[in-house]
């Protein structure tokens, strides 16, 4: 048996990833000026690719070579979600999966950097700089993606309607950093538009204060990671194929009209929300707010303390533990955000593969 990969190693081999688009545009200087000192100090060695255009980290990752020690997205989740669908496609991907992937936070959205270094370190490049060369490697669940015969994988979330919105249409607004978000929001809580979709989740729990106590309950583990795994087959889905509409009996529908969708892990997704405050990034299942049209009174009360979880007990928004979801729209138009990059607004089923990827934490 192969001895586990206990990621203590020194002197890392890195291979960075620096989108100079990321964010409000500084993600060059700020990697040059606070982290690169940091990895040339720690002696590690760099191998580093300011990306030219969309997709050129995920043809990256696609071809990577599997022995460096871990992947540096110098950027926001969008990268990530680039390098993470690489590795998938890679000619060995779980054993791809395997590298450990570390976010160095200067996109505008930075939910996994928030997620590994807590709210206060989040968004501070040092301690961002520090987990890539002294974390631990972590298994994390993905999510595959399936849509019009297409896979993908989603390594954070999926968003239908308000949520999807406030990203994806305030993309002009970049120099804002994270504040276009709370502006989007408020502007889609002003519009109060219901998005027209059938939503139908495989439910392991929806039992609000059974999820609630449980969290509390969960100790942390480390993970034993083994970089010698079978290398060549590709994680396989169970669900049955879209087109056909029976689902079986464990499967419930909500049909109510909904402000939006928002399915994923976290607990963070930006640095004032806190959107799936009872879920664990490896115990296999995929958290799904559903949020109904309410008031708008009650949307913007939930704001408050949003970072600490607020909007979980609100009235009207359900929350499921998932083995998969799916979601069918019944109009053209609507928008539609997986990991925060954009995708066409068509139906889509979404199914757990537990602990494919791996991430390095503090
Ligand atoms: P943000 O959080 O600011 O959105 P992301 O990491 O999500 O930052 O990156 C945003 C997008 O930038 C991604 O969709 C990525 O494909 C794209 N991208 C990467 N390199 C470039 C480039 N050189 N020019 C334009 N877009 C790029
Ligand atoms: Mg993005």
């Amino acid at each position: 048996m192969d001895a586990a990969y206990q990621g203590t190693k020194r002197n890392r081999h890195l291979k960075v990833l620096v989108n100079p688009k990321g964010g409000q545009g500084k993600a060059v200087s700020a990697f040059r000026k606070k982290v690169e000192p940091i990895f040339h100090a720690a002696q590690c060695s760099l191998d580093v690719t300011y990306t030219r255009h969309p997709k050129h980290a995920y043809a990256l990752a696609k071809e990577l070579s599997l022995d460096y020690d871990a992947v540096v997205t110098v950027s926001g989740d969008g990268l990530i979600h680039e390098v993470i669908n690489g590795l998938a496609q890679h000619t060995q991907p779980r054993r791809a999966l395997t590298i450990p992937i570390a976010p160095i936070p200067t996109g505008s959205g930075n939910g996994l950097s928030l997620n590994l270094l807590g709210i206060e370190d989040g968004f501070d490049l040092a301690a961002a700089a520090l987990n890539v060369i002294k974390g631990r490697p972590m298994k994390t669940d993905l999510f595959s993606f399936t849509q019009n015969g297409n896979r993908h994988f989603s390594f954070m979330s999926q968003a239908v309607g308000l949520m999807a919105d406030l990203d994806l249409g305030t993309e002009s607004l970049r120099w804002m950093g994270d504040t276009r978000f709370l502006l989007g929001f408020l502007r889609g809580v002003l519009r109060f538009k219901p998005c027209p979709v059938t939503l139908s989740i495989k439910v392991a729990e929806r039992d609000k204060v059974k999820m609630a106590e449980y969290i509390r309950s969960v100790q942390p583990k480390d993970d034993e990671i083994h970089r010698q795994e079978d290398q060549l087959d590709q994680p396989h889905d169970t669900l049955p194929p879209l087109k056909h509409s029976d689902l079986d009996e464990d499967w419930i529908s909500l049909d109510t009209p909904l402000l939006y969708i928002y399915a994923g892990q976290g607990p963070y997704v930006g640095r004032d929300l806190m959107q799936f405050p009872v879920s664990l990034p490896d115990d296999g299942l995929i958290d799904v707010v559903a949020q109904e049209l309410t008031s708008r009174g009650d949307m913007l009360k939930a704001m408050d303390e949003a970072e600490k979880g607020a909007p979980y007990w609100m009235e009207g928004q359900h929350y499921f533990k998932a083995y998969a979801y799916r979601v069918t729209p019944h109009s053209l138009k609507g928008c539609l955000a997986v990991d925060g990059e954009a995708y066409p607004f068509e139906e889509f089923q979404v199914e757990v593969h537990p602990k494919l990827a791996t991430l390095l934490s503090p």
